[in-house]
């Protein structure tokens, strides 16, 4: 593993923050999770997020202000095991995801990493809104941490990096706004479209219209498959203690 050492830290040390032995992206300009890709500018957002934001009346909420997980099952099918109280989901030990399938959609999720600062690069705050269960749009603390661009908060996990850097500080209570296109198969399984996202992060534009290479994935880059077509909605468990809150969808079905 041949870690690119750069990103400086308060303290004067190095970390890791990306790879160089990865394969080449599709456009041949940057390994996955280069180092050496510029950092997004950094953009203050103008909203505050301070309360949930109200949902559309046409709206399907996923994680509205009880307790109850009725629309999440853990990914191998088991009971949901996350814990939420009060309408905040914390994050827990194996993925989540919606018991619904989709294909096209809007999405509105709001989330919080924790309060407490603790590591650095991909270990403060991760966790990941997977969208059909395959395409990653990270979640991490992206508030003065550096990491690889293409893993920061907002990216197409692997992919690309946002457009800017418009995360709020630890603790605070951050959006994403997201438009999916499910991409869509031939009579042959082969690709005719691939999947497309816009997403706006804390009413920043932050992804525009960009299609998914494929799956997303660490280290890799992986080709579409026939069953990349519908999925659910899943949150990712990477072992930091990530909160969620405010979880709806309009399904926008062809
Ligand atoms: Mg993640």
């Amino acid at each position: 593993m041949a870690l690119i050492l750069c990103g400086q830290l308060t303290f004067g040390q190095q970390a890791p923050v990306g790879y160089d032995d990865t394969p080449m992206q599709p456009d041949g300009k940057w390994h996955v999770h280069d180092g050496t890709r510029p950092q997004p500018p950094i953009v203050a957002p103008g909203v505050t997020n301070e309360r949930p934001e109200l949902a559309p009346a046409d709206a399907v909420i996923l994680l509205g202000t009880t307790d109850d997980l009725k629309a999440w099952q853990m990914t191998d099918g088991a009971p949901a095991t996350w814990t939420s109280k009060g309408g905040v989901l914390q994050t827990g030990k194996g993925m989540l995801r919606t018991r619904r399938e989709f294909t096209d959609f809007q999405l509105h999720v709001e989330f919080a990493t924790p309060t407490e600062v603790k590591g650095n690069s991909q270990e403060r705050g991760n966790s990941g809104v997977f969208l059909l269960g395959k395409f990653e749009i990270q979640v991490l603390d992206s508030y003065n941490n550096i990491t690889y661009p293409d893993g920061q908060a907002a990216a197409m996990y692997g992919q690309y990096p946002p457009l800017v850097n418009a995360s709020r500080r630890p603790g605070e209570w951050q959006t994403y706004d997201i438009a999916f296109t499910a991409p869509r198969f031939g009579a042959n399984s082969e690709l005719e479209e691939p999947a497309i996202v816009t997403v706006f992060h804390n009413g920043v534009l932050v992804q525009n219209g960009n299609a998914f290479w494929g799956p997303t994935s660490h280290r890799s880059v992986l080709p579409y498959s026939a069953d990349t077509a519908k999925g659910p909605i899943a949150l990712q468990d990477h072992g930091n203690p990530v909160r969620y809150r405010n979880i709806w969808i309009r399904a926008l079905d062809r």
